[in-house]
């Protein structure tokens, strides 16, 4: 498996950065879904039942006023790659300005930090959602997982002040637009690239979910939303002829979508 893979988006440098891969159960990714409705629709995309392989997919680009890097990854603890890859694409950490955070769930902000706690990009602005840091500190739901607090201190409480929170839609730095994106979690953003490219974060997990905006992954915490979520995002995708990028997407995590009915049809590549 590559590293990396460079593109370009409207004149600026984009490369995926892959993190890793792993692989679940079909019912991981469509929850509740009949097998008569399934079954047919994995064979005809090629994808075996007991193993939907799934990517991660953090992104790097370059505006030219800034480098950017779009999600961290699983981090050191928990195996990610990204630190490699970066340094095989020929990206160093230190000249990173901005990064960028979907969501807090672990395999987003892993890389955050380094094994020993510090900012693993210590030049950089932290950005993330202001309601999907509030929800995640909340001592209600770090309760739910007491054995997540060491990794949430690590990798959002310990360095807050490296932190800036974006609320509604808001333009992060030149050229990169934060759209809220709740449902996968609740203050989940989808972010806009130079006009061109939609990083639709985790809102959509799998590129089928373009085509089936209501089969809901099993990660999601507002199930109700993400359809509404999916289908805001796509349609803004073919207004504005978006490609479209997905963290868990296969790599190298970008492609097309078309209407087809009331959903959409995916097409990986430019
Ligand atoms: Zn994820």
């Amino acid at each position: 498996m590559t590293g990396f893979h460079r593109f370009n988006i409207g004149g600026v440098t984009a490369v995926t950065i892959n993190d890793g891969q792993f692989a679940r159960p079909a019912e991981t990714f469509f929850k509740d879904v009949p097998a008569a409705e399934i079954e047919p629709v994995l064979a005809a995309n090629g994808l075996a039942r007991d193993a939907v392989p799934s990517w991660f997919d953090p992104l790097y680009v370059d505006t030219g006023q800034h480098k950017v890097i779009v999600d961290t990854g699983n981090g050191p603890e928990r195996g990610g790659q990204l630190m490699t890859n970066l340094q095989a694409a020929g990206i160093d950490p230190a000249d990173i300005d901005a990064v960028m955070i979907t969501h807090a769930h672990g395999d987003h902000i892993g890389g955050n930090t380094t094994l020993d706690g510090a900012l693993a990009f210590p030049n950089a602005r932290y950005y993330i959602g202001l309601e999907e840091w509030d929800y995640w500190t909340s001592e209600e739901v770090l309760n739910l997982r007491p054995e997540r607090i060491p990794f949430i201190k690590q990798n959002l409480l310990n360095i807050e002040s490296a932190f800036t929170f974006v609320e509604g839609e808001v333009e992060i730095v030149p050229g990169i637009r934060a759209i809220p994106a709740p449902g996968h979690t609740p203050g989940h953003i989808a972010l806009v690239v130079v006009g061109r490219l939609l990083h639709v974060g985790d809102a959509l997990h799998q590129p089928l979910h373009a085509e089936y905006p209501d089969w809901i992954a099993v990660f999601d915490t507002l199930p109700e939303t993400t359809p509404v979520t999916r289908r805001k995002l796509m349609k803004m995708a073919v207004e504005q002829e978006l490609l479209v990028y997905g963290f868990h997407f296969p790599f190298p995590g970008y492609g097309r979508v078309t209407p087809k009915g009331d959903t959409w049809t995916w097409q990986p590549g430019m």
